[in-house]
């Protein structure tokens, strides 16, 4: 019996590699810093000994400004999204239309696919994410309407793009999901999201999504969530009607996990996957094998296996000046999930063969 098990994305950048970055270092040598960031994180991520690698997000801004990167239809003054411990991250916004990407994900998995042989799973920000930088008070002679059509249609573009490169999953980074049910609580806002991001879900094939996958959490940033106090069982109904197979579930740092557990067993179709964080990324603490083999059991209880994987609960460092994980610590929690899902895989063959 196999459990898979993937990582979500992201690993902290070398000290190094953040300050050339804020350096202005010329371009040249920045390009040489972020190939070597990237290969030495794709050979420690290969030690930890995941069979589905990432590109640890080395040479993108963040999960969800990568798409945007030197723009110029851009202001820096969007929404704003504030955090528990009082930080807050800003958007941009957009000024005029039309609204295309700079960059599409698959360049990332094709550097990545350089430096190793094993499969790399490729993440995306989702459509609802990126529908925050229209303007609440719109834009003159580019309405709200085409730009949607035209988000729509570049986030088809950059999914198709990362298959035909030979993703083995693209995971769609759905982390404002719950925070809509925080900014509205009536639910309006998060249904806006899923029926906007299932507009684009439904132009795949049935093949297709059994490859697309959606990660959610609420927001990992210096150690800090913007919406972990949104319950789980007013999401999750909603959640799983998104048109894909594979579900990537913060699940460790939750206060009830029985609870959780019992909400995604209610709701959880019987055609889906749903991959459990078993690794808590906001503790510097390394879990050890047996507790995340503890926490696979735990699921197991609740979740049919040939619907369970594991996953860590969010990346390890969403926005690329985030080191408040040290870059051991990250690659010592995989590990350590890694070798817990082993354990796990033994301990419930030998169940039932009991
Ligand atoms: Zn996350």
């Amino acid at each position: 019996m196999t459990i898979p098990t993937e990582s979500i994305g992201s690993i902290p950048r070398k000290r190094e590699l953040i300050e050339a970055i804020h350096q202005g270092l010329a371009t040249i040598q920045l390009k040489a810093l972020y190939q070597a960031s990237l290969q030495e994180t794709i050979k420690l991520l290969e030690q930890t000994g995941s069979s589905v690698l990432t590109d640890g997000e080395q040479t993108k801004s963040s999960f969800v400004t990568y798409p945007l990167e030197g723009s110029t239809i851009l202001s820096p003054n969007g929404a704003v999204i504030p955090f528990a411990d009082g930080h807050t991250r800003q958007l941009p916004a957009l000024k005029s239309g039309p609204f295309r990407y700079t960059h599409y994900a698959d360049q990332y998995l094709k550097q990545a696919q350089q430096y190793t042989r094993l499969p790399l799973k490729q993440a995306v920000i989702s459509a609802s994410a990126l529908s925050l930088l229209y303007p609440t008070e719109g834009i003159e002679g580019y309405s709200r309407e085409e730009f949607i059509g035209d988000l729509l249609n570049e986030h088809e573009t950059e999914i198709r793009r990362c298959f035909e490169a030979g993703a083995y999953k693209v995971q769609i980074d759905f982390t404002e999901g719950r925070l809509a049910l925080k900014l509205d609580p009536s639910g309006n806002l998060l249904q806006q999201f899923i029926d906007l991001n299932n507009q684009v879900l439904s132009r795949f094939s049935e093949a297709e999504r059994s490859k697309l996958g959606v990660h959610v959490c609420p927001g990992g940033d210096h150690d800090s969530t913007h919406s972990a106090d949104v319950d789980y069982k007013d999401f999750l109904p909603k959640l799983f009607e998104l048109k894909v197979k594979n579900f990537y579930l913060q699940l460790a740092s939750e206060t009830n996990r029985k609870q959780v557990l019992a909400t995604i067993q209610q709701y959880l179709k019987p055609d889906q996957v749903v991959f459990v964080g078993v690794i808590d990324v906001l503790n510097p603490e390394v879990e050890t094998p047996s507790q995340v083999r503890d926490r696979i059991l735990e699921a197991a209880d609740y979740i049919p296996l040939s619907q369970l994987g594991t996953t860590d609960d969010c990346g390890f460092s969403p926005f690329c000046d985030d080191i408040s994980t040290t870059r051991d610590t990250a690659f010592a929690k995989i590990a350590a999930r890694i070798e817990g899902t082993k354990l796990a895989e033994a301990a419930l063959a030998s169940q039932q063969h009991a």
